[in-house]
């Protein structure tokens, strides 16, 4: 889905993701708009010319912004523009993806919807300064997986890897060798910086990753005229309160966005049923039919499990398997309501 190639186009009525008729009160006198930014009741939307106007919601909209999330930014909605009363946001229209994040504020246990209509997951590490972490890589992948949205793993500052010949031998290759896009960049050479735009182009990514591993620097080095300050995503919006899990798409050229997502830092894995877990590790796909107690295995202590048999055979990465159980065993405590 082409965040660009829609918002230019009409706001479909109903049937939107979240359930139930959001367009009540759209129509005659509204242009479409993308929001780029929701935060603190202020809505920044880009028009389709490219030009930004801040918005606020129309009542019924503001009524359904405490219960549940309204509005969030990738959303396309009708905007009515009134320079005399301020611009509506008249009505949203239906999401093709959301992520969510368990929210902090019910210790974990609702979903908070950050970001809609994004197309994949480009999730960031360094070869070093910070190494990478490979639980929080699975993290990642598994949000994605759970989405039901591409994963690719940049693995930048190339430059600082230990030794160039050994690159099959790092965190990253398991990844690769699961089928996992692994893009090695180094924005301090130039390495893989084209391919990386090839990625991110006419569509609208997700770019997450901790901080410190050259998501800004990735970004500038690709789309100079943007001009991010250093260290600029993800702290930009990450100020006060409410603001860890507000989300912001960047506008880059050629109608592509990158989501700027500071909640995912500290990923909740919300929505995801402790028993659908192991199909969120692509390759332990092909072996759980084969577990002896079938679907209700979980891969952890059962006799003639087939996932920990391949583990054993060098089939599947042992930490790619701890991290399952490491992430199963958070879920299941989050599904009892520890
Ligand atoms: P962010 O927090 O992920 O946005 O990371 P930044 O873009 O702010 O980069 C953090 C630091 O890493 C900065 O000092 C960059 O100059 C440096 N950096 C970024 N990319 C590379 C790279 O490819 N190689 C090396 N050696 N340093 C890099």
């Amino acid at each position: 889905m082409l965040l660009g190639a829609q918002r230019n186009g009409p706001v479909t009525p109903a049937g939107s993701a979240s359930g139930g008729d959001r367009t009540h009160g759209a129509g005659a006198g509204t242009v479409p708009g993308l929001v780029l930014l929701a935060r603190g009741g202020v809505y920044r939307v880009e028009l389709a010319g490219g030009e930004t106007v801040e918005a606020s919601l129309r009542g019924r909209l503001k009524l359904e912004r405490r219960t549940g999330d309204a509005v969030v930014a990738g959303d396309r909605v009708s905007l009515r523009l009134s320079e005399a009363d301020g611009h509506t946001i008249e009505a949203v229209g239906p999401r093709g993806s959301e992520i969510a994040r368990a929210d902090p504020r019910t210790r974990g246990r609702r979903a908070k919807v950050i970001v809609a209509n994004v197309d994949q997951i480009v999730a960031v590490f360094a070869h070093a300064r910070p190494a990478p972490n490979p639980r929080l890589i699975d993290r990642f992948l598994v949000l994605a997986e759970a989405n039901n949205l591409p994963a690719i793993l940049v693995a930048n500052k190339s430059d600082l890897a230990e030794d160039d010949a050994d690159a099959d031998a790092d965190v990253f290759s398991p990844y690769a060798a699961v089928g996992y896009p692994v893009l090695r960049t180094s924005v301090e050479v130039g390495t893989g910086l084209e391919e990386l735009r090839a990625r991110l182009r006419d569509r609208s990514s997700v770019l997450t990753g901790p901080s410190g591993v050259g998501k800004s620097s990735l970004l500038n080095a690709l789309w100079p005229g943007l001009d991010l300050s250093v260290g600029a995503v993800s702290e930009a919006v990450n100020k006060g309160r409410h603001t860890t899990v507000a989300a912001r798409l960047i506008p880059l050229q050629g109608e592509a966005y990158v989501a700027d997502t500071p909640g995912l830092r500290e990923l909740g894995l919300w929505g995801i049923d402790p028993a659908d877990l192991d199909l969120c590790f692509r390759e332990f796909r092909r072996f759980v039919d084969d577990c002896r107690f079938a679907r209700s295995c979980s891969h952890t202590h059962e006799p003639d499990c087939a996932v920990r048999a391949a583990v054993e055979k060098g089939s599947i990465d042992p930490a790619r398997h701890a991290s399952y159980a490491a992430l199963l065993e958070e879920l299941t405590e989050r599904a009892a309501g520890v």
